[in-house]
């Protein structure tokens, strides 16, 4: 029983003596794994437009039918992506997703990207609905907004050439 003791009390003061590992959260944060799956965003080009092209295939992909899209037709007067469509409605219920990434992967355009927010909390179930307007980043330039007027036939292509397809 006493030699319990002494080796209990032995392994408390062999810590006393390291470095603390608990990180006083909220004031600190710890930066996440470069892979780590947050929350969602929906990415642009460079330009300003959307690289969503409303095609549903994350929606697809989710095996938790987390994601709805709803697309619309794209003009050059208005124009919101390239291509013939645009999301013009895009959730996702953040309370069904499991964060797996799939969407990501199924996207033909690199647009849905889960990024390192995991600051995630709800109220209520409404909230927790993230809405396109919630994951649409915002543009490089101020002055790039959607949606835009463009030269006709500016922008045909609704996906743009691979870099490296490899
Ligand atoms: S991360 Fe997975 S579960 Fe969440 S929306 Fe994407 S495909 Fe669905
Ligand atoms: S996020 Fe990607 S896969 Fe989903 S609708 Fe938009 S373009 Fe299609």
């Amino acid at each position: 029983m006493v030699i319990e003791i002494i080796k209990g009390l032995a392994t408390t003061f062999k810590h006393v003596f390291q470095p603390r590992i608990t990180i006083e959260y909220p004031e600190k944060t710890r930066p996440v794994r470069p892979r780590f799956h947050g929350r969602h965003v929906l990415k642009r080009y460079e330009n300003g437009l959307e690289k969503c092209i409303g095609c549903s295939l994350c929606a697809a992909a989710c095996p938790a039918d987390a994601i709805f899209v709803e697309a619309s037709e794209n003009t050059d007067a208005v124009r919101y992506s390239p291509g013939e469509r645009y999301a013009s409605v895009y959730e996702i219920n953040m309370l069904r997703c499991i964060f797996c990434g799939y969407c990501e992967d199924a996207c033909p355009t690199e647009a849905i990207v889960l990024e390192h927010d995991y600051e995630l909390s709800y109220y209520d179930r409404e909230s927790a609905i993230y809405v396109k307007d919630r994951l649409l980043v915002p543009s490089a330039d101020e002055e790039d907004i959607t949606p835009m007027e463009v030269e006709q036939g500016e922008f045909d292509r609704a996906i743009p050439d691979m870099e490296d397809p490899s």
